[in-house]
């Protein structure tokens, strides 16, 4: 069972590694708290793009030898293989932590990943700690691993048709991999944000073949795209892949609240979709 104080640092940890959504893809968004033994705070971090550290050897830096014999609060379970950088189950190991909280498991591991080793390593294993709401942060990852395709989100604000005038839609930009403008631009959400090595925008408009569209989305290594305007051609073209619609509904002042339920009010959720937040 985690103790309060490892909920506090799990919830810290998913705050940060959102700080990584729109630029770690094809790696995922991780976020990373080291305990002392005392359970208090010594270091955090999180990954921020491919090649870069992950989050656990970010956090076990900053905790320095404060790490010894605390426990490790990350969001995802600690990678067992050597890519660019060397495994974070054994940096965890090295830095003699005794305890390893995480939230989600790693599917690409086949359950050879860093928890069992770490187990072997005679480390105490929480899984599963808030997962659901680590999952705020790592579904769409989670998503583009299971279905080969990115998760799409389509946002608009009823009644602005101008880029500049949808300031809650541009608020969406730096989370996403991938940004298709009203125009039919392709563009990164975070400019550069990826590293010039590891990804490439493919460059718009991504034609009429749905499948092709995707295909050209999915091949520059977008795990989240998200698709601006309600008038959009790209959402009607990847229409059955949209997974997430996003309404803005312009404020109402208070001398006219009674009506907010107007007839335009009334078919604001495109047909095929559901809501799941107000
Ligand atoms: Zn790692």
């Amino acid at each position: 069972m985690a103790t309060p104080n490892e909920l506090t640092a799990m919830r810290r940890a998913i705050a940060i590694s959102a700080q990584g959504l729109g630029t770690t893809s094809p790696n995922p968004p991780v976020g990373c708290v080291i305990l002392d033994r005392d359970g208090v705070p010594v270091g955090e971090g999180y990954h921020l793009r491919k090649g870069d550290h992950h989050a656990e050897v970010n956090a076990l830096t900053a905790a320095g030898e404060r790490a010894e014999g605390g426990t490790a609060v990350v969001t995802l379970e600690p990678c067992n293989h050597h890519g660019r950088t060397p495994p974070c189950r054994q940096a965890l190991i090295d830095a003699k932590v005794s305890r390893v909280l995480m939230a989600v498991m790693d599917p690409t591991s086949r359950g050879e990943g860093g928890a069992a080793v770490l187990e072997q390593a005679g480390i105490e294993v929480e899984r599963g700690v808030l997962e659901q709401e680590a999952l705020l942060v790592l579904g769409p990852w989670l998503h583009s691993l299971r279905t080969g395709r990115p998760h799409i989100t389509w946002a608009y604000t009823v009644g602005a048709d101008e880029d500049d005038g949808d300031q809650g839609v541009i608020e969406l930009r730096r989370t996403h991999d991938l940004v298709i403008r009203r125009n039919g631009t392709i563009e990164e959400g975070v400019p550069g944000g990826h590293g010039a090595e590891v990804f490439c925008v493919p460059s718009g408009p991504l034609g009429d073949a749905p499948a092709k569209a995707l295909g050209t989305l999915t091949g520059a290594g977008a795990c989240s795209v998200l698709i601006e305007g309600s008038a959009n051609e790209a959402a009607q073209l990847v229409a059955d892949a949209v997974d997430r619609v996003i309404i803005g509904v312009p404020g109402t002042p208070a001398s006219s609240r009674p009506t907010i339920a107007s007839a335009a009010g009334l078919d604001l959720v495109p047909s095929g979709f559901g809501l799941v937040g107000v």
